[in-house]
């Protein structure tokens, strides 16, 4: 395994780091406030080939991998953690399905232009019945005719405002042992009897957008089936591996901002007469954030190296999610203490790293799930 990045990889972190600089970080606190996704970074994203990276150039994409996704989420992320979300849901969820187990004619319909940018992408996985038990899913397809019939709800679906089609999972028959079959199914948000609504009130990642989709008779044709239409399941959960090493990433970015945001206050406080950064106790939080949030790093690096092998990245990811949304939260607080009183006052944006940061405790698989996954594979 080689952690020394690639000529190209660190032109990529430069070219990511210096747009987010400029063109992100400026407008995250109004973003925050507005709970508004400022979507002309993803058409400027897209213009750059950002929004495709890990996707080859027939397919609108960069022609690089996931190591190099990861680079630009930590710094998407770094700068706004709603922004940071939506890219990687995007990239992730959104569009990699379509790459893994579409057709081609599928990937040349909805993943080049998601890749260019003129449309984000979205996974409708979960439903108010069915969070982290998505066995349970509810909505239903069924085959008449030429085309699927879908019925029943999401819940709490990145980008799906902003999205041309959202990949829904459906429950389309049962197997001998009478579990559900589940299958995922490409669906144009402008087919009627789908409604879209965006109006959540979240507590963090504001920048993103988040939708309650309700599909009432909703007729896509036949062809939309995504992949294999009994594996489904199996679809989505290495669909989810992948995504986890996005969220990972997106954790060190939003750790990494709210770290250095902490070094530099540390610096500036002074209290009995000399600056804060001088007592050791401030001093072990800064070493301890430090070494945790590379820690953290070194992790994304090795599940996103593993994937890019073509190796099993399972357990990785699962291991690199879950220490590092986990790793985020701890550093996040400590950031807000090092802070004080002014680290509870929006202006010093560390109270927001924490009210962002949370989500990554949550979304893809929470924590709980993720130790469930590593235990499974450790054969439990
Ligand atoms: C901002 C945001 C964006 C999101 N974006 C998307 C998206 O784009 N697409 C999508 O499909 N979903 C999305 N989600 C949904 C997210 O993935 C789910 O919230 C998450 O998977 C958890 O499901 P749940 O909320 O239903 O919690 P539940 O599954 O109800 O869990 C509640 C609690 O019980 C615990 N728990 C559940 N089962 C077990 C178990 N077996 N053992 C131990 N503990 C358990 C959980 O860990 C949790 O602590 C998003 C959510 C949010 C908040």
């Amino acid at each position: 395994m080689n952690f020394e990045l690639t000529k190209e990889q660190q032109m990529l972190q430069e070219m990511v780091r210096d747009f987010a600089e400029k063109e992100i970080k400026p407008y995250s606190r109004e973003i925050d406030e507005q709970s508004k996704m400022r979507y002309e970074i993803f058409e400027k994203l897209g213009k750059l080939g950002l929004l495709g990276i890990p996707f080859p150039e027939k397919y609108g994409g960069a022609g690089g991998d996931t190591f190099s996704y990861c680079l630009a989420v930590e710094e998407i992320g770094k700068a706004c953690g709603g922004t940071g979300l939506s890219y990687a849901a995007n990239t992730s969820l959104g569009a990699s399905p379509i790459y893994y187990f579409g057709t081609e004619e599928q990937k040349q319909k909805w993943l080049v232009p998601m890749a260019k940018g003129e449309t984000l992408g979205a996974f409708g996985l979960t439903e108010p019945n069915a969070g982290s038990d998505a066995g349970g899913t509810r909505t239903k397809a069924v085959l008449d005719g030429d085309e699927w019939v879908i019925n029943g709800e999401k819940c709490w679906i990145t980008n799906a405002g902003y999205s041309r089609q959202v990949i829904i999972t459906a429950v389309t028959g049962k197997k001998s042992n009478g579990r559900n079959i589940v299958s995922a199914i490409i669906v144009p948000t402008d087919t009627p009897g789908m409604t879209i609504a965006c109006n959540y009130d979240k507590m963090g990642v504001r920048g993103s957008n988040t939708c309650q989709i309700v599909l009432d008779h909703v007729r896509v044709p036949k062809e939309n089936l995504l992949g294999d239409e009994k594996k489904g399941f199996s679809q989505f959960l290495y669909t989810l591996d992948g995504g986890r090493i996005s969220i990972a990433a997106l954790s060190v970015g939003i750790a990494q901002a709210a770290f250095e945001k902490a070094l530099q206050f540390s610096k500036e406080r002074v209290q009995f007469g000399q600056s804060i950064s001088k007592f050791q106790a401030i001093q072990f939080k800064l070493a301890d954030m430090a070494m945790e949030i590379e820690l953290a790093r070194n992790q994304v690096f090795k599940a996103a190296w593993l994937k890019d092998q073509g190796k099993p990245f399972g357990k990785e990811a699962a291991f690199a999610k879950l220490f590092a949304s986990e790793m985020g939260f701890r550093v996040c607080n400590q950031a807000i203490q090092i802070h004080g009183g002014s680290g509870y006052m929006k202006e010093y944006d560390v109270e927001r790293h924490l009210r962002d940061i949370k989500l990554m405790e949550i979304g893809e698989g929470t924590s709980e799930i993720q130790r469930l996954v590593i235990a499974r594979h450790l054969g439990c």
